[in-house]
């Protein structure tokens, strides 16, 4: 699939919603993104998590770990297509962590998987984790990559979209200067 293929699955499922919206952080943007509504259809989720599992089908890998929630769907369905093992780490008093009997061994490789990363913290965190059980991390796969490119995890990355994310201060926003009314992302009868 070619960028403009990519771009439009996310487009159809209302994933990326293009307007003016008012972010939870209070800022305004020109664009709304929600990962989950593009991966709520197992076939869309198959297509994109094919790039990522394409790009490290030469790799040894034993293990795809991925941090929860947004991650999970996105590791379970690499590593069905990979044939690997495949876990989540969970937050337990805000520290990532394994749970549920999973188990990373020592020199275990591990690729780590994520639905959207935007300065990375989670998939930094997931790395320690890792590293921490004595496992090596081959690679990162993400479904978009928010910071465009400019976050390195140190390790062979792939994302299948790269996005650079536009936000304003209210005072200083365009589309408000223009008098289109910024819409609450989620609210009621937001439809474009
Ligand atoms: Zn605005």
């Amino acid at each position: 699939m070619d960028k403009e293929n990519i771009l439009n699955l996310f487009l159809k499922t209302n994933a990326l919603l293009e307007g003016h919206f008012l972010l939870t952080s209070g800022k305004h943007s020109n664009q709304y993104f929600q990962c989950a509504k593009v991966l709520q259809y197992p076939g869309y989720a198959e297509l994109l998590s094919k790039i990522i599992a394409d790009y490290f089908s030469t790799f040894h890998i034993d293990t795809v770990i991925a941090p929860a929630i947004g991650g999970i769907v996105v590791g379970q369905e690499v590593a069905r297509q990979l044939d690997k093992k495949s876990i989540f780490a969970e937050r337990v008093n805000g520290k990532l962590t394994l749970r549920r009997g999973f188990e990373i061994t020592a020199g275990e490789k591990v690729l780590v998987c994520e639905d959207v990363v935007t300065t990375g913290g989670s998939v930094f965190e997931v790395i320690e984790v890792v590293k921490n059980s004595g496992g090596n991390v081959v690679g990162v796969g993400m479904i978009v990559d928010r910071s465009n490119g400019k976050v390195d995890f140190g390790v062979p990355q792939i994302s299948t979209l790269q996005m650079e994310v536009v936000t304003y201060e209210p005072s200083e926003c365009p589309l408000c200067k223009k008098g289109i009314p910024a819409i609450k992302p989620g609210s009621r009868g937001l439809s474009l």
